[in-house]
């Protein structure tokens, strides 16, 4: 059977980008939602042919511990209610499938993956490059030597924030500015381009602090990441310009996506010092990046495996985000692999 998903928060990105793609999955179903929006609530799931059972708010939502029909619960919500929702979930007997980024401290990633263990339940990210056409192949092009051994890998990610109002810019709701939203794809970008761990990390920030927006979170964070293999990665996150590039260097060539992580459209070149060749991908996992990744998480579910990005792939991006924003504060180089 097709599980059930109940997805929490029926904002832009669980109601607009998240709901239709059960259409294209295979082993995942729209089960339930929960929303602080009554009404809401009751178009979304009469639009979708959810029974009264499956409509929960924020204050009756720990009673999905009785609705067998719920499977596994997706977190859409703010930065910093992922935690809470997720240890309640897991406290429910449900599998959780958590919105990046995991959380806004390690603190909160480690007690998601303890809640997780404790209740026995699977506990994903929403990391959906790793379910995305273009990332997997260039992924398998780096590991293979399309470009020769990698040296340094660039990722920009950004867009431009307008409304001063929006929680993204509320520190007690984000957790932090562009690194805790767009920053989370340069990052991870980084890391699963190389294919290995970062020992140190080194980040500067530039914030005009009197701009209306920029009272409370960063807007432009730059850092470099050292690899044990001596590849660097050169990542930048902003909340003041569009960008969306991943671009790999080897001793051989280059790889380049752009846009890069996009919900569709993207694309990439495989050149020698330009981008001299087109490639079209064979395909992601699922029918779209989306479906790939909801129906990921159900099958392993199903057969007991471990998801691909799991809790501690979350705690390690969080672990170097906390290292990030160190790093800018205090000017200096802080390592990573527990060297002086
Ligand atoms: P949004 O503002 O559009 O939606 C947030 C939802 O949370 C709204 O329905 C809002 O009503 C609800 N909510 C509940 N309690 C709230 C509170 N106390 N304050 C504010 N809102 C509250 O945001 P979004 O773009 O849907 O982002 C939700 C999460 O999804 C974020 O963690 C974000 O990083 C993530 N996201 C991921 C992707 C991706 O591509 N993986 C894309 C967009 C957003």
């Amino acid at each position: 059977r097709k599980l059930g998903y109940a997805i929490v928060g029926l904002g832009s990105y669980g109601l607009d980008v998240i709901i239709p793609q059960f259409a294209n999955c295979t082993h995942s179903r729209l089960a339930a939602v929960v929303s602080g929006d009554p009404v809401k609530a009751r178009r979304v799931a009469a639009a979708h042919g959810l029974p009264a059972s499956g409509i929960y708010s924020y204050e009756t939502f720990d009673s999905i511990r009785d609705n067998p029909d719920v499977d596994i619960v997706y977190v859409c919500l703010p930065n910093a209610l992922h935690a809470a929702y997720t240890i309640r979930a897991a406290k429910a007997g449900k599998h959780v499938l958590c919105e990046k980024p995991m959380a806004v401290s390690v603190a909160e990633c480690e007690a998601m993956i303890a809640a997780c263990k404790a209740a026995n339940r699977k506990l994903m990210i929403g990391y959906r490059c790793h379910f995305e056409a273009y990332n997997l192949e260039a992924m398998r092009l780096a590991r293979t030597g399309a470009a020769g051994k990698i040296r340094y890998v660039r990722s920009e990610h950004g867009f431009v924030q307008r409304d001063p109002a929006k929680w993204r810019l509320k520190r007690a709701l984000s957790g932090g500015g562009s690194l805790m939203d767009m920053g989370i794809y340069s990052l991870q970008a980084a890391r699963y381009m190389i294919g290995e761990e970062p020992i140190a990390v080194t980040a500067r920030e530039s914030t005009d602090r009197r701009d209306p927006r920029f009272t409370e979170v960063e807007d432009m964070l730059d850092w470099t990441l050292e690899f044990p293999s001596g590849a660097m990665a050169g990542c930048q996150s902003m909340y003041s310009a569009n960008q969306n590039r991943i671009l790999l260097m080897g001793d051989a060539g280059r790889i380049e996506l752009e846009p890069a992580t996009r919900y569709d459209g993207n694309q990439m070149w495989v050149g020698k010092d330009g981008r001299e060749r087109a490639v079209l991908p064979p395909g992601g996992p699922g029918k779209t990046q989306f479906a790939g990744q909801l129906d990921h998480l159900a099958t392993c579910v199903s057969s007991g495996r471990e998801p691909i990005v799991s809790g501690e792939e979350g705690l390690r991006d969080m672990r170097i985000v906390e290292a990030i924003y160190r790093s800018a504060r205090e000017g200096r180089t802080i390592r990573l692999d527990g060297r002086a």
